[in-house]
């Protein structure tokens, strides 16, 4: 149960707030995961982040800059931000939601169902984040968002300030498969590639699969990139060897293994026609 709310004031003044409570305290940012009935977080006390002035989304000289406060609705509607991610943000068909939930906190979440992690995986994103050492020092870093989801426990107590978007050319390619807008995804995947002289170049393949978790094809990634595959289908074999899949209400692991393989010769399909027509849709 929560019993103490505090309004952080200052980035430094929330991460000693959270040094001081150890595992009982946690920040708050749109709350929709914290509140939620069934949520894992089981929190004391709570830190909020609304007053920090992290809710802006900026693009300079070609990076564009997204506070980890900003919603899911300013996301859809801006015009700075890459296509790939507003679609991703769409996949969040409650507009309630959508009003309240940020990227920060759907970073931190690392849902096997997350709306955005594959497509920032994929895009191959960047974090801001903050820490504060035991002796009081205050420290920033920008670090690829892939190794913040490989070594979550290492970053278990830094603040996600921003996500950074610095691949300008970057293709990305999403596809989600849920019963209903409103339900929880199998499988969300995403397809990200440069494309370079007609060929698809730094391949990263990232999918939530539901009851597994975030997952990486780089099997596939690598096959793509050392041209192992004549066809798309190809890389789809490889598929089942790279994920362990579990069954459960979403569907059977038969048929996520059935849903993922295909959307990955799907995506990489489309990839390869991209390519074609140099990048342009
Ligand atoms: C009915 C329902 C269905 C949902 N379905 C999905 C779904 O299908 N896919 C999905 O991805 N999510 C789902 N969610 C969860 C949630 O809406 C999103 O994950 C959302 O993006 C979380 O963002 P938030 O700002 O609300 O996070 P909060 O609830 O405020 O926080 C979530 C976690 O992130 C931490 N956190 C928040 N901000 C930061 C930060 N800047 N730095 C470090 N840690 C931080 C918090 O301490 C907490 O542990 C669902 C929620 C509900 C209520």
């Amino acid at each position: 149960m929560i019993s103490e709310f505090v309004r952080g004031e200052s980035i430094r003044q929330v991460l000693t707030t959270l040094q001081r409570g150890k595992n009982s305290s946690g920040v708050i940012a749109g709350g929709t995961e914290i509140m939620r009935l069934g949520s894992r977080a089981d929190y004391t006390n709570l830190v909020s982040l609304q007053n920090l002035g992290l809710d802006t989304i900026k693009k300079v000289n070609g990076v564009v800059h997204i506070g980890a406060m900003t919603t899911f609705t300013t996301i859809r509607h801006s015009e700075v931000v890459p296509s790939y991610l507003r679609e991703a943000a769409g996949f969040c068909a409650s507009f309630a939601k959508a009003n309240m939930a940020t990227i920060g906190g759907n970073v931190a979440n690392l849902r096997d169902d997350s709306y955005l992690l594959p497509t920032l995986i994929a895009a191959k994103a960047r974090l801001i984040i903050a820490d504060i050492s035991v002796d009081g020092t205050y420290n920033e870093e920008n670090i690829p968002l892939r190794e913040y989801h490989e070594f979550m426990d290492h970053f278990s107590d830094s603040l996600i300030l921003a996500v950074e978007l610095n691949r300008k050319d970057r293709v990305v390619l999403n596809q989600r498969f849920s019963r209903t807008a409103h339900g929880n995804a199998a499988i969300t995947l995403a397809f990200g590639a440069q494309i370079e002289e007609g060929t698809l170049k730094e391949v990263r393949i990232a999918a939530a699969v539901k009851g597994t978790g975030i997952i990486r094809l780089k099997g596939v990634e690598e096959g793509i990139m050392d041209g192992q595959f004549l066809e798309p289908e190809d890389a789809a074999m490889m598929v089942g060897s790279e994920v362990a899949f579990t069954s459960d209400v979403t569907g059977s692991a038969s048929y996520k293994k059935y849903l993922l393989s295909s959307s990955v010769a799907d995506l990489y399909r489309k990839g390869l026609a991209l390519a074609e027509k140099g990048g342009k849709a």
